[in-house]
């Protein structure tokens, strides 16, 4: 069974969690508010009548948005009409993109731990995923260098970024970006650069896009999404925005995997990016305290939290516990606590130098996180 038929670790754990009553600590599903005049704008775009096909490139009021504040927030310029293209999730974003620039004989390089989709992307494309390991520092993740020039060879043609990166909550510096853009021009790589955490960044960690580094924008695809800045990930409306000649080869994919996304959520997304700042800030508020609140927890219930400083998501060490293998850790937490967490292992390629790594999420609302809280103290504290 290739990566791209095996059941994803997501839908495993979702269904230990709704079979076992367990707290859902698992996948990255907000249970937060959503923006009020979003929701608004979606149900008045239903009711009057937004419900056929838009444009298979996108409602051009969500490409003028896209591009308004991929200029405003980070000053890129991309022309609404050919260089933005509107997607069913940054989860079609990727994989099209995959399917378009790379095929079998092609390799696609990324960091380990990865996003799952990437291994299943590569598999669907029929490319070869190399990975280089990030390394472990502190209580932290950093790039390494050295294994990233070692996994690209000749038969590189995309380099998959991820940042802020999902499992481990990093936010990649400049300084590493602009040694991640040097090896990307060196070897005249397509940087591909998941940016769905955008907005999801804490502690003054500061995001940059790839795309703003010298000699960068001609050669990425920028892949972002409002699942996640609007807590709206069931709606899957992503967005890429690159060169017209990058993006013009993934919507030639697109076109036969979905051929167009969501009109009227389309519709209220468009008008909500311009007011994404205010909203944003607010989020990022109640997502640094509900990580606290879990790094405390997990701390106290003996289980040692890594650092997380952007997204949903904070690791914990689980060896305290006696444990040594996250997946069968994972896979006993709902019965031993009433707590559902996905192993990091899930998110591994190569060897795993830490298979007690165990992802939690914390972007569910304080009393179901002081819920698992209790209950993991209750096991181990
Ligand atoms: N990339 C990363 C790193 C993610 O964590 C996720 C999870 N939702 C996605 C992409 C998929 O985004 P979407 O729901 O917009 O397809
Ligand atoms: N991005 C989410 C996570 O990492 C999961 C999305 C999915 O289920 N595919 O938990």
């Amino acid at each position: 069974m290739s990566r791209a038929t095996e059941t994803s670790i997501f839908t495993e754990m979702t269904e230990l969690a709704h079979r076992t009553g367990a707290v859902n600590l698992g996948q990255g599903v907000p249970d937060l508010d959503s923006p009020p005049a979003l929701l608004h704008d979606v149900s008045a775009a239903v009711l009057a009548g937004h419900n056929q096909y838009p444009p298979a490139a996108g409602l051009p009021a969500l490409r003028e948005a896209v591009a308004a504040h991929q200029r405003a927030r980070y000053g890129l310029e991309y022309a609404p009409d050919g260089e933005v293209l509107v997607t069913t999730g940054a989860t079609e974003a990727l994989a099209a993109a995959c399917l378009a620039l790379t095929g079998p004989g092609d390799e696609i390089v990324t960091f380990d731990p990865c996003y799952d989709a990437y291994p299943a992307d590569a598999a669907l494309s029929g490319a070869k995923l190399v990975t280089a390991p990030l390394a472990v520092e502190g209580d932290g993740f950093a790039l390494d260098a050295d294994a990233l020039r070692a996994a690209v060879t000749g038969r590189t043609r995309l380099l998959l970024l991820n940042s802020p990166h999902n499992p481990t909550g990093k936010v990649f510096t400049e300084a590493e970006l602009r040694t991640v853009a040097e090896i990307a021009v060196e070897h005249d790589l397509t940087v591909v650069t998941d940016e769905v955490y955008e907005h999801l960044v804490y502690d003054g960690a500061r995001h940059v896009p790839i795309a703003t580094l010298p000699g960068m924008r001609e050669r990425t695809l920028v892949v972002s999404s409002a699942g996640k800045t609007f807590n709206v990930t069931g709606w899957k409306v992503g967005w890429v925005c690159g060169p017209a000649e990058l993006v013009t080869a993934v919507a030639s994919v697109k076109q036969w995997l979905t051929y167009a996304s969501g009109t009227p959520y389309q519709a209220g997304i468009a008008r909500m990016l311009g007011a994404v700042e205010d909203w944003a800030a607010d989020l990022r508020g109640t997502l640094t305290a509900n990580r606290d609140l879990l790094a405390a927890g997990l701390a106290e219930a003996g289980l040692s939290p890594c650092r997380a400083e952007a997204g949903y998501f904070i690791q914990a060490d689980i060896r305290p516990w006696g444990f040594t293998e996250g997946l069968r850790f994972c896979r006993e937490l709902p019965a031993l606590a009433g707590v559902v967490a996905i192993p990091t292992s899930a998110f591994r390629q190569g060897t795993d130098p830490a298979p007690w790594l165990v992802r939690f999420s914390f972007c569910r609302r304080p009393e179901a996180l002081r819920d698992a809280v209790k209950r993991l103290a209750a096991l181990g504290g």
